[in-house]
Parts: C-alpha cells; sequence; structure tokens
C-alpha cells in the first residue's frame, strides 16, 4: 500500500495536536480527483488549524492545509485528466476534507481550478489562498465601480499575506496605496510593492468615531474590529470598503453613521465558497496585475517540518507577506 508525508492533527483529552506523519493512500478521504501535491502555504487559517487556536478544524484527524497546487495523478471527473496542473482554495480543505499539507490529496474535481496560466506552482501557492482573497478584494471594488481617480485606497494588515498582495496589486492597477502596519520596519519592503505612503496602525485600533476626516475612497480591510470601524469612518463620501478578514476580532463595534451619512459601501469578501467564476475572475487579475518580483520579495518558503512553526508566527502577526510550502 502506498503511503506519503502529511501534517496530521488529532484530538486528544488535553485538545488537538499537529505532526508531520506517515499516511496511508486508503486513508485518503472521498473525491474524484487524486492530486499529487507540490506546493501549499500557510495561511492565517491555518496557523489556527495547526495550532488548536481556534476551531476551525471539525473532524479528526485531519490533514490541514487549505490550498494547494499540484498535478492530477487519477480522476473519474470529465473535467481533469491525469497530468493536469491544478489549484485549490477553500471549499473547506483542511478543515472538514483532507487538505494541502500532504503530498497527495483525493478532492471533489469541482473545487478545483487550472493553474494561471503564466505561472509556476509556487508562485500559484505564493499568492495562495491569502493573495487570491486580495484579488477577491480588489475585483469586488472595480466591480462596485471604484477607480483609482477617486483618490487612494487604504489596506490594513498590510505587511501580512492578504494585505502584501493587495498592495502590490492595487498599485499596479494605479491606485495611490496607503499602508496600515504595526511594524514600521516593514515600510521599506511595503514602498517596495508599491505604497506611497505608511500609517502606523495604531491610528486606526481602537474605539471609532461614527465619523472621522475623510481620508481615503476605498480600502481592503483584513484586520476588522476597530480597525473596521476607524476605516469606515474614514472613508470618503461615496467609497467602498472591502472586509476580508478579522487579525484583530470578528466584531465590528461601528454605527451606521457611514452609511447613511456618507453612502459608504461594505463588500463582503468571501474565499471559501466563493463561486467558479469569481475565483477565476481573481486569479486572472494577479496573472495581469501582480509582478512576479514583487511576489518574490513577499515569499518565504519552508518545508512540510517549518509548517507548525509557521502556524504559530502567523498568529503572532510575526509573519511578513507569505510563505510557501513546498510539500513534495
Ligand atoms: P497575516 O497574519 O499574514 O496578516 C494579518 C496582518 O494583520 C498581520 O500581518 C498584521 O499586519 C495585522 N494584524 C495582526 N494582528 C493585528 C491586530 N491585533 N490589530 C491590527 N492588525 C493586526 O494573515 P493573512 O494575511 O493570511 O490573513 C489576514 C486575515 O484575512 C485573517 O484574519 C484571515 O483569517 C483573513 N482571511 C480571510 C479570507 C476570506 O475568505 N475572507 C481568506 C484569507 C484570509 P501588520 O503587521 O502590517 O500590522
Amino acid at each position: 500500500m502506498a503511503q506519503f508525508r502529511a501534517i496530521v492533527v488529532e484530538k486528544g483529552d488535553q485538545g488537538t495536536s499537529a505532526a508531520l506523519k506517515t499516511v496511508d493512500d486508503a486513508d485518503l478521504m472521498d473525491g474524484d480527483v487524486t492530486v499529487r501535491v507540490s506546493h501549499s502555504t500557510v495561511n492565517y487559517k491555518d496557523g489556527l488549524a495547526v495550532t488548536g487556536k481556534a476551531p476551525v478544524v471539525r473532524r479528526f484527524p485531519m490533514v490541514p492545509g487549505i490550498d494547494f497546487a499540484g498535478v492530477v495523478e487519477s480522476s473519474t471527473h470529465p473535467d481533469w485528466k491525469p497530468g493536469d496542473a491544478v489549484v485549490l482554495n477553500g471549499w473547506g480543505v483542511g478543515e472538514t476534507h483532507w487538505g494541502g499539507y500532504g503530498e497527495r490529496a483525493r478532492v471533489k474535481g469541482d473545487w478545483l481550478i487550472p493553474l494561471q496560466p503564466g505561472l509556476s506552482p509556487a508562485q500559484a501557492m505564493a499568492v495562495g489562498t491569502a493573495g487570491y482573497t486580495a484579488a477577491l478584494s480588489v475585483a469586488a471594488l472595480e466591480r462596485f465601480g471604484m477607480t483609482p481617480d477617486r483618490g487612494p485606497v487604504l489596506v490594513t494588515g498590510a505587511a501580512g499575506g492578504v494585505g502584501s498582495v493587495a498592495v502590490a496589486l492595487l498599485a499596479k492597477r494605479g491606485w495611490t496605496v496607503i499602508a496600515s502596519t504595526g511594524r514600521p520596519g516593514e515600510a521599506d519592503y511595503l514602498k517596495g510593492l508599491g505604497a506611497s505612503e505608511i500609517i502606523d496602525r495604531a491610528e486606526l485600533s481602537n474605539p471609532a468615531r461614527p465619523l472621522g476626516k475623510e481620508r481615503w475612497a476605498a480600502a481592503v480591510d483584513s484586520v476588522g474590529s476597530h480597525t473596521l470601524a476607524n476605516v469606515l469612518s474614514m472613508t470618503r463620501y461615496g467609497g467602498a470598503v472591502a472586509a476580508c478578514g478579522l487579525a484583530q476580532g470578528m466584531d465590528l463595534p461601528s454605527s451606521v453613521a457611514p452609511f447613511i451619512l456618507r453612502g459608504v459601501s461594505l463588500l463582503g469578501i468571501d474565499s471559501v465558497m466563493a463561486p467558479k467564476a469569481r475565483r477565476l475572475e481573481a486569479w486572472r487579475l494577479v496573472g495581469e496585475s501582480l509582478d512576479k518580483d514583487k511576489l518574490a520579495a513577499m515569499t518565504t518558503t519552508i518545508g512540510l517540518d517549518g509548517v507548525l512553526e509557521a502556524g504559530k508566527a502567523i498568529l503572532e502577526g510575526a509573519v511578513r507577506g507569505r510563505t510557501v510550502v513546498e510539500v513534495k
């Protein structure tokens, strides 16, 4: 019987634990496509899964890893044949269905999309779910009608994964980008990605007034809580904010003032269950507008044996940009 290496999260009396193990092919979950996984990544949610800090894993034992890139080994799905290069983001993979931190994955073919032309599997995972979420956010702002001539765009959590990709994409698409970070030492990094102005996230971290000075036309917020409330209160008349994250918290201690007095719109971004057309649109946007050198500048590469450490670090807000996992 064939075996492969995988990070496995198990549940015991003391809570959950994660370790690199050898697993049998026979243990793979149901699906109509088997993929040889070459790369995965460490997203915020993966940090929660491997540390057990929040109950994102809802079935045990679980191979975490909410995204992967690889090559189809076998398929009974009409869209996929052996040798196809594929990418998966979300769909509960790494939470309820074995995910990307294993050398092999068996999934539903409907969850897969083709590797974006022009990207290697490693580059696609340097983008990963965080970067694809950044692209979903940019696409949502543009679909809403937001254009760079309306004024600057703010990106919160800018030195993180979603934030770094959002800064690079927005700058390339002609926006003047204001990057909010708690790490002033990353100012040069963020300017290198295309940010024009850096602000201290402390300006946005405390309870918000209903309305503040109008500072930006649009925003991509990966932080939530008081930060999102402040972002909304300082968005210009008629502007829009794409809310995609909760790094500060899941709450939104805000008022309706920005909505009813300034016509500000809040656009919700979900990457997990996003329909295929939206996924393809986001990945096209990445293909069009993400400079490969900037992508390389924001990427650190580790092996499966580095995932547990990286998972802890991302929860501490200590990871810069994106972390790719070379699975095989
Ligand atoms: P990262 O940890 O890489 O980035 C988050 C960044 O947020 C940090 O780097 C830090 O940026 C900032 N931050 C962290 N803690 C705080 C805090 N207490 N207050 C203010 N800012 C803080 O994570 P990702 O980029 O991978 O994910 C970002 C968020 O987006 C997460 O909440 C994640 O769950 C969510 N997400 C949502 C998705 C969706 O489908 N909607 C998909 C993917 C991610 P800095 O140091 O620059 O201040």
